[in-house]
């Protein structure tokens, strides 16, 4: 189980820190941007349990909140990272499975039920349309209670989805860029890793992706990259351990990465810091250099692993 005192020994990187109560976010008194990224869910899988929160992500550029994937859990996480709900402007999902996505329609709910005014933008694989037409006819009775009842705009006008049908350009502002790349993820195939370029820096985020060299092309050179990685002895317990572990280790290994592979995308794309997320597994104890020990087969260079609520600031 981590706490926050497990979260404050991460500094000794320097580049990470815990979040503490009394950060409000925003880059006071800075007179250029300023980014950061939060992890706020670390653990792959759909899973709820205690410990790491399943996947979610905040990066903030300048005066710009971005939440990258939905996992269960993401509102409350926000509210840990005293994060503002009403304050998020784009959300992107990187995959439809559900540990990306099932708090998508919710966290724009809450967002709305503390007081959401400005519009959020959403932007995921094909489906994320229709995903989102749908939540509103499900609390369709909510909804329009609240709005007759209690005076609320209607929030079916604040969230504007967009499915993504290519690689390319996502979302461009006069201080950052979006870009997604398709990664597989067998079975699926829409399946987004995302780069952002900041003023401080740039970031990729992989997404969930099975061993993939052309992850290296397009992650070269970045400040940061956020990898997602598999414990490859983990696969051999969970075969044992559970009903389905056959099928399900068969899952992971095929379309996730190792950290030995991660450590070669690492090594290939000749990025500045590596931080491992969507760890898999999240909810057993596998201790920072276990993790980091695969890693180190094919990477010298920097590498952290994610801890829920770091925050990691940028430039590193
Ligand atoms: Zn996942
Ligand atoms: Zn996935």
């Amino acid at each position: 189980m981590l706490d926050r005192r497990d979260v404050l020994k991460l500094s000794a990187l320097g580049a990470a820190t815990a979040l503490s109560g009394t950060r409000a976010g925003f880059a006071q008194g800075k007179d250029k941007p300023q980014t950061r990224i939060v992890f706020l869910g670390t653990k792959g899988g759909p899973r709820v349990e205690t410990g790491r929160s399943n996947p979610a992500n905040l990066i903030e550029i300048g005066n710009t909140r971005i939440v990258l994937d939905c996992g269960m859990g993401v509102s409350h996480q926000l509210a840990e990272a005293h994060v503002p709900l009403t304050t998020i402007k784009y959300i992107l999902i990187s995959h439809h499975h559900s540990d990306h996505n099932l708090e998508y329609g919710n966290l724009v709910y809450n967002a709305w039920a503390t007081g959401l005014s400005t519009p959020i933008h959403s932007f995921g694989p094909k489906g994320i349309e229709a995903m989102t037409k749908t939540y509103w006819e499900l609390n369709k009775f909510d909804v329009e209670t609240r709005i007759s009842d209690e005076g609320r705009p209607d929030p079916r006008k604040l969230l504007i989805a967009k499915d993504i049908d290519a690689d390319g350009v996502v979302l461009k502002t006069g201080d950052f860029t979006v870009t997604a790349f398709r990664t597989p993820h067998p079975p699926i195939t829409d399946n987004f890793a995302y780069k952002f370029g900041t003023p401080d820096g740039t970031i990729v985020f992989s997404s969930d992706t099975d061993y993939n060299p052309k992850l290296a092309e397009f992650a070269k050179g970045a400040d940061v990259l956020v990898h997602e990685a598999l414990y490859a002895p983990f696969v051999d317990k969970l075969v044992e351990r559970v009903k389905n572990g056959a099928t399900l280790g068969k899952h992971l290994l095929e379309s996730h990465t190792t950290t030995e592979d991660v450590g070669k995308i690492a090594a290939a794309a000749n990025v500045k810091l590596l931080v491992l997320s969507h760890l898999v597994p999240g909810d057993i104890a596998v201790t920072d250099d276990q993790w980091i020990a695969g890693v180190r087969k094919n990477y010298p260079g920097k590498v952290i692993v994610a801890k829920d609520l770091m925050e990691l600031k940028l430039p590193v």
